[in-house]
């Protein structure tokens, strides 16, 4: 089966090069299109409706969203991606993030880094592949980071 459109989903706080080469790896291999994600997380979101969004938080909001697209257009223009097919979200869970723009662009293979994490850290801090594995359309290769 031949991939038409790759999804890589990159963490700009962390070296996401091992992702973004195996995507653009496979974008090549199958002649295929290829995206990238990075989802800016939703920090309020466990306040619920007790936040009232302010004037400084929508400052700080689209100050972060703007600099999470220049950080993710630098890295992704690299490796032959540009502007429209580098998308940031603002969601409260990556994962859902992920698998909603996967659908909406119908990316048919999703490229997602993993830190294997064992023990306390995997009941804390979960796993971004493991969040986007679940009810997801396509097929998602996860790519070992060290
Ligand atoms: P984690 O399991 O959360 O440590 O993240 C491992 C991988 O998930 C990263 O290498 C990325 O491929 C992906 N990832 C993590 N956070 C994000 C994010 N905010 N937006 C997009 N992809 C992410």
């Amino acid at each position: 089966m031949r991939y038409k459109h790759v999804l890589a989903a990159v963490d700009i706080n962390e070296d996401p090069k091992l992702v973004l080469n195996q995507a653009a790896e496979m974008a090549d291999l199958n002649g295929s299109r290829l995206s990238v994600i990075y989802a800016l997380e939703d920090v309020t979101h466990p306040y619920g409706d007790s936040f009232t969004p302010n004037e400084t938080y929508s400052l700080l909001l689209s100050g972060g969203l703007k600099r999470s697209k220049e950080r993710l257009d630098e890295l992704s223009a690299q490796y032959g991606v540009l502007g429209g097919d580098c998308h940031v979200s603002y969601e409260s869970w990556p994962p859902r993030a992920i698998r909603k723009l996967a659908k909406k662009v119908k990316a048919d293979l999703i490229v997602v880094g993993t830190h294997g994490r064992k023990g306390v850290k995997k009941i804390l801090l979960g796993s971004t592949a493991s969040g986007v594995l679940q009810g997801i359309g396509c097929d998602v290769l996860s790519v070992r980071i060290k």
